[in-house]
């Protein structure tokens, strides 16, 4: 017979006030199946981090920890963001429970995920993915955007596993080597798989959200998908490398074809000859170094080392 093992549910969550009563009302019946079923241990928890929200989600979380016992609250001082959120929750307990698994606080992802998730980590899985396998209720926008987000991830060289979100199970072992990666441009996804250790994968439907609005326009989700390229691939520098080799070698044609013309042709001096190639590489050379101050920024950025997350109090 296995040991139950003791789980910590970490739930990101900015302004879902309209929502968090009715998640924790599902958790806590899912918590005791599971408990039930002796998948976890009775010190598992459940962790809302609050995300900096403007409306009533704090005061929701306290009354919801005074309520239930395995109920936990981290208040963040600002908005950090959606990665910074989950980093929070799982540093703030590294140590303290066997594992650790992420689930926005929407449960759009499907929470009887988890007790496949659990099984997998019986098995020996140290981290175990959860792979939206049907978004048809995803939007037809979300879904096109969201699949050719991961689709350009994959050829640009980021390890992500094809439609997985930050909904995994990691255990203590993977958390305390997650904490040696010390990058302030978290792009998580990416990064549990550069940890190695046995993995695997659990499937689920993607359901809808029941309450309140999406925290990921597209806007997000394009800067999102621009952080995760930037933070784990050199390959846009790569392209305008090639780009500049492509236009050296044809300025290196137009060379040869003006030399000729001055010793076999009449040469007269050309306005647009001479125009062309000027705006032509210019412009490219402007590209260039667009890109590497990207780049550039990302270092600096790196160098401040600022801290990730600050948790102003907990309950
Ligand atoms: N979230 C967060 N900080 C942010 C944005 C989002 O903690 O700055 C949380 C949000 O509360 C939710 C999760 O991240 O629990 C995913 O957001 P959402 O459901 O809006 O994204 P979608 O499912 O539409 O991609
Ligand atoms: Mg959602």
């Amino acid at each position: 017979m296995n040991q139950p093992a003791h789980l910590l549910l970490v739930l990101p969550c900015y302004n879902e006030e309209e929502i968090l009563q009715k998640t924790n009302q599902t958790l806590q019946a899912y918590f005791g199946e599971l408990l039930q079923a002796g998948l976890i241990g009775s010190e598992s928890k459940i962790c809302f981090v609050d995300d900096g929200s403007r409306d009533r989600t704090w005061a929701l979380i306290e009354t919801i920890c005074k309520e239930n016992t395995n109920a936990i609250g981290l208040k963040l001082s600002r908005n950090f963001g959606h990665q910074s959120a989950l980093l929070a929750g799982l540093e703030h307990h590294a140590g303290q429970f066997d594992c650790y698994i992420t689930i926005d606080a929407d449960l759009q992802d499907d929470i009887r995920a988890i007790e496949n998730m659990l099984l997998k980590n019986r098995e020996g899985a140290r981290i175990v993915y959860g792979v939206r396998d049907d978004r048809s209720t995803d939007s037809w926008f979300k879904r096109q955007t969201a699949e050719s987000f991961y689709g350009l991830m994959q050829n640009m060289g980021v390890p992500v596993v094809f439609n997985h979100a930050d909904f995994r199970l990691i255990d203590d072992r993977v958390l305390h080597e997650f904490q040696n990666y010390r990058e302030t441009n978290m792009f998580l996804r990416g990064m549990f798989p550069l940890i190695g250790f046995r993995s695997d994968k659990v499937f689920y439907k993607r359901l809808k959200r029941e309450a309140g609005q999406t925290k990921y326009p597209l806007s997000k989700m394009m800067l999102f998908a621009w952080n995760g390229i930037t933070s784990f691939s050199t390959t846009p520098m790569r392209m305008v490398l090639y780009f500049g080799l492509f236009n050296f070698f044809i300025s290196l044609l137009i060379l040869g074809y003006a030399v000729s013309a001055f010793f076999f042709k009449e040469t007269v001096p050309g306005w647009t000859s001479t125009l062309l190639p000027l705006t032509f590489f210019s412009g490219s050379n402007m590209v260039a170094v667009g890109l590497i101050g990207e780049y550039v920024g990302k270092i600096y950025e790196e160098v401040k080392a600022r801290p990730r997350f600050i948790i102003e109090k907990t309950v």
